[in-house]
């Protein structure tokens, strides 16, 4: 039997061209997924219980039950960079090698991020709903020039993230506690924060950019968001178990900050009923942070390439 790959994201098919050649010519047998939506678990089992070697995966679930079923599997390549929907312990423990497409889609990513800093900041969804219903009238917004933009997390994008913020005349807190001393902090615009509790009383605009880690989980909890601004506006593009959602929904309902913008949620696609989507200061995109030209094509081939090294090794 030959030896075969999985490819679960749906838009590595936008580029496939230039990653099919490379993997073919190695002998892989490609499977695709043709669902047109992540897989579930039982799918995975369906298509890579045996003969599988390798698996390209989006958000798709790997836990330990999907990893012990899938009994050929050596290597998976992240076609991104949150591992939080794969069970790191386990795949150690089989032998199965995890690598990640870094440095594709950071600078994706954080564009997307200011996008909706600016969004939020001139209330644009609101008010370009409002003149499509035939209301001509104003809301005042804010500018981003001189105010603190709180960074939670300053690996790939929330560096790009903080290039740009500075570029706006903004400042910029980092929390990140795994951070080294950095030439970022040689910046007198760019400070230190010592706890996630500072940089919630400091920011004007806070922005997500952790993993999510059994430490970040909720790391936006009903305390503090006690603790921001009133004028405050969150913004998170990296998972939505990052924020506790129901503290969230009555922080804004209550007016406690101004606003929040996000392009993941703890569940995507949502539930139609989701009273967070009822709010108007209140943004969700669809998970779109990654979703460029540029970056799905640095992405489809990064990612091929870091499996077959891997499966070479
Ligand atoms: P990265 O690994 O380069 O950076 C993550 C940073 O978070 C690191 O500097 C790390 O030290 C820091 N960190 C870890 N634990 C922390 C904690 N407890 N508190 C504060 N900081 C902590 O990753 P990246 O490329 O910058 O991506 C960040 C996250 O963005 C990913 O894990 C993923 O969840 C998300 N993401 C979302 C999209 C999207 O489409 N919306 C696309 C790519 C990545």
């Amino acid at each position: 039997m030959g030896k075969k790959i999985l490819i679960t994201p749906r838009s590595f098919g936008a580029y496939k061209h230039l990653a099919y050649p490379l993997i073919e010519e190695q002998g892989y047998e490609i499977i695709e997924n043709t669902s047109g939506r992540t897989l579930t678990e039982d799918e995975i089992i369906n298509l890579a219980g045996s003969g599988v070697v390798g698996i390209i995966v989006g958000i798709d679930p790997l836990p330990a039950r999907v990893l012990e079923a899938c009994r050929d599997l050596k290597a998976i390549s992240k076609y991104g960079m949150g591992l939080d929907n794969i069970d790191l312990d386990k795949a150690k423990e089989l032998n199965i090698k995890i690598d990640r497409a870094a440095g594709t889609n950071n600078i994706s990513v954080a564009e997307l991020a200011i996008a909706l800093m600016f969004s939020m900041a001139r209330h644009v969804p609101y008010v370009s709903n409002r003149v499509k219903e035939g209301c001509w009238d104003r809301v005042m917004g804010c500018e981003v020039f001189g105010k603190k933009l709180g960074l939670v997390g300053c690996g790939l994008i929330g560096r790009e993230v903080l290039k740009r913020a500075l570029g706006l005349g903004m400042k910029v807190l980092v929390y990140d506690p795994y951070m080294k001393d950095d030439e970022i902090f040689n910046n007198p615009d760019v400070d230190r924060c010592s706890s996630v509790d500072e940089l919630c009383r400091e920011s004007d605009f806070v922005s997500l950019h952790a993993p999510l880690t059994e430490e970040t989980r909720n790391i936006i909890n009903k305390q503090r968001l006690e603790l921001m601004k009133p004028a405050a506006i969150l913004i998170n593009t990296s998972r939505g178990e990052l924020v506790d959602e129901d503290a969230l929904y009555q922080a804004l309902a209550d007016k406690k900050i101004r606003g929040a913008a996000q392009d993941v949620f703890s569940t995507e696609p949502p539930d139609k009923d989701e009273k967070l989507l009822k709010l108007d200061n209140f943004i969700l995109t669809s998970h779109i942070g990654a979703y460029t030209r540029e970056a799905v094509e640095r992405m489809v081939l990064v990612s091929a390439k870091n499996l077959l090294r891997m499966l070479a090794e």
